[in-house]
């Protein structure tokens, strides 16, 4: 696999960061993952448009303005024959001598890689996944998507070793989001609801698209905060990214939801969003 890392492209055993580099010491770094699909990226511009918002909030400057990164990201793609994944970007505050405040003239770090996955044909959507709950111990801007992933790290892990897919988190009753997605449940009334947006939860991409989607299907949402007690109760029940694009929930906690199969309006807002992806 070819990968980038400041400037150059390198086959990946070649490529080096920095010891001192901010990311590795401090998390101090943002992140995207953007869908390939057919070769293309899909919704890459708002992906882009959310980096600068992250970079903005940690008062981090870019190496790269949009056109270029969207020159690499390409670059990338192309180099390594890649059809269908994902391509991950990370920045870096730079490589400093460690101490907590920022450096002075540090060059940033852009590192991005591309990961060959079957997104389209999901066995985990056709099946639906079984999820836990955790509950959420992150920090207080889970709006910034930074490389501090510690609390969803340890989220999956336990969901693996309850021999489950995942974990949703929730915060004083309430679910904020899934370890790496965003969680929707549908109430008996045919209602989708799902977290509001706020320091709370990370604006999805796929959460924005796939919520136009609905609506433009006549479909009822409500963005508001949900109970466990109410994902338990519900018709159905899904996540949202931008790798896994709508993937149904079937259990939580380890009682089914619904009838414990994928829900038709879910079945149906991922159909509809790949067409969209596709189509674009
Ligand atoms: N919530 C969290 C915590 C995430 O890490 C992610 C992305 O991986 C999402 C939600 C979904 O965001 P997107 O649809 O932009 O991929």
């Amino acid at each position: 696999r070819i990968v980038y890392v400041n400037g150059s492209y390198l086959p990946e055993e070649d490529a080096k960061v920095s010891v001192f580099d901010r990311g590795f010491l401090f998390a101090d770094g943002v992140y995207e993952v953007s869908t390939v699909l057919e070769g293309r990226l899909i919704d890459n511009e708002a992906h882009l448009v959310r980096l600068k918002r992250s970079l903005n909030e940690l008062q981090m400057e870019s190496p790269a303005s949009p056109s270029e990164i969207v020159e690499i990201q390409n670059e990338l793609i192309k180099r390594n024959g890649l059809n269908e994944g994902g391509l991950y970007l990370q920045i870096t505050r730079g490589a400093a001598d460690r101490d907590f405040a920022f450096p002075k003239n540090t060059t940033p770090t852009l590192v991005m890689f591309t990961q060959e996955k079957n997104l389209l044909n999901s066995p985990a959507a056709e099946k639906g996944i079984s999820v836990i709950s955790v509950e959420d111990i992150r920090w207080g801007r889970r709006d910034i998507k930074t490389v501090g992933l510690l609390a969803p790290v340890l989220a999956k892990q336990a969901a693996v070793v309850a021999g489950v897919d995942d974990a949703w988190l929730y915060e004083d009753g309430y679910v904020t989001e899934g370890s790496s997605n965003n969680a929707y449940i549908i109430t008996k009334a045919g209602t989708i609801v799902t977290r509001n947006l706020g320091n709370e939860i990370l604006h999805g991409i796929t959460r924005r698209a796939v919520l136009e989607l609905a609506n433009e299907a006549d479909m009822e949402v409500e963005e508001r905060a949900f109970t466990l007690d109410e994902a338990a109760d519900a018709a159905e029940a899904f996540v949202t990214s931008a790798t896994t694009f709508v993937t149904p929930v079937i259990s939580l906690d380890g009682k089914a939801i619904g009838d414990g199969k994928p829900g038709p309006l879910a079945k149906r807002l991922r159909q509809l969003y790949i067409e969209q992806a596709l189509e674009s």
